[in-house]
């Protein structure tokens, strides 16, 4: 077990704060009502380019304004405003390896009611990171608990409250010798895990639910459906039962933290021979080389945050 660091500072509402003193009230509607909505990103540092690269910054924030938007919660930035922010904390700590960033923005009044949608703050932290999965390849249970849903908690929004729906998933998969979950929909249909999109390839097409079936709309997953023709792979959005996921040929899932991870057996039924499969270890690879700027970016998905400068905190 390695032991967790922390970088030096945290920014809050745009602020250099020292980690140990990045702290809420107790009585604030965040913690009270679960009034947050955040991201998860990642930055990867290149050690030939001398480069950290944030990766599709934009896109993630654009997803965090529509989340606040959809709570009816203020953003108190625009897209750019909180790219910058995000670029001057993570050249604040100078940290060069692969980052994993948590952006949170919630309703920050101390002792606020049901109701309340303001002050939001927003509080962003890079931290260092290299794997989210112990294992190589998952084995996942179907789980018994059925995924929210966008007329109760919209799994559109990425709000800490969903969260509490994937918790349940995995500690029960956890509990019974499972690595992860993937949850269905009220209807049966297969919608995701617990905090990764999934992917299934059935003969040479790669399957994947709609951003309508009670998923989270991914990142990665819109970065594999570009990067999946390039390897000459047809792509296609649908509904998926239960049980073509045991008669796939392969399957993963993947996420901004999961990357991309084979699913090995569902339901202790093995995926294909049981092995990651081919085609998900050459996505795998073109989807790392993207991010780390092995590959050129012909797609725009990254930022530089140093830019050749070592930027230091004063
Ligand atoms: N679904 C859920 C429920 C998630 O928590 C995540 C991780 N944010 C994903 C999918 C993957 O989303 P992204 O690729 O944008 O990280």
């Amino acid at each position: 077990m390695t032991e967790k660091r922390h970088p030096k500072y945290l920014l809050m509402n745009g602020e250099l704060v020292l980690y140990d003193d990045a702290r809420v009230h107790v009585l604030t509607t965040a913690l009270k009502y679960g009034a947050t909505v955040f991201e998860g990103l990642r930055a990867y540092w290149n050690e030939d380019q001398g480069e950290l690269y944030g990766f599709r910054l934009r896109e993630h924030f654009q997803r965090l304004v529509e989340s606040l938007r959809i709570c009816r919660m203020p953003s108190p930035r625009d897209v750019d405003g909180y790219v910058a922010d995000l670029v001057r904390l993570m050249r604040a700590n100078d940290l060069r390896e692969n980052l994993h960033i948590r952006v949170s923005a919630y309703v920050d009044d101390d002792d606020g009611g049901l109701s309340s949608v303001g002050p939001i703050s927003i509080a962003m932290a890079a931290m260092p990171m290299s794997r989210y999965f112990e294992k190589d390849g998952l084995d996942v249970q179907i789980s018994s608990w059925t995924r929210i849903s966008d007329t109760t908690m919209p799994p559109r929004v990425k709000a800490a409250s969903n969260y509490h729906n994937s918790r349940l998933a995995l500690l029960q998969a956890r509990t019974d010798g499972y690595d992860s979950a993937i949850l269905l929909s009220a209807d049966g249909n297969v919608t995701e895990g617990p905090g990764a999109a999934l992917f299934m390839l059935r003969g040479d097409r790669l399957i994947t639910p709609t951003v309508t079936s009670g998923v989270l709309e991914s990142i990665t997953r819109d970065s594999i459906m570009v990067l999946a023709p390039e390897l000459g792979l047809e792509v296609q959005e649908r509904e998926v039962d239960r049980t073509e996921l045991y008669v796939a040929d392969e399957l993963f899932v993947c996420g901004s933290a999961a990357e991309v991870t084979p699913v090995l057996s569902v339901d202790r039924i093995p995926v294909g021979s049981g092995a990651a499969g081919p085609r998900t270890q050459a996505i795998r690879a073109a989807y790392l080389s993207a991010v780390r700027g092995e590959t050129p970016d012909t797609h725009g998905w990254l930022t530089p945050v140093f830019a050749g400068v070592p930027v230091r905190a004063t």
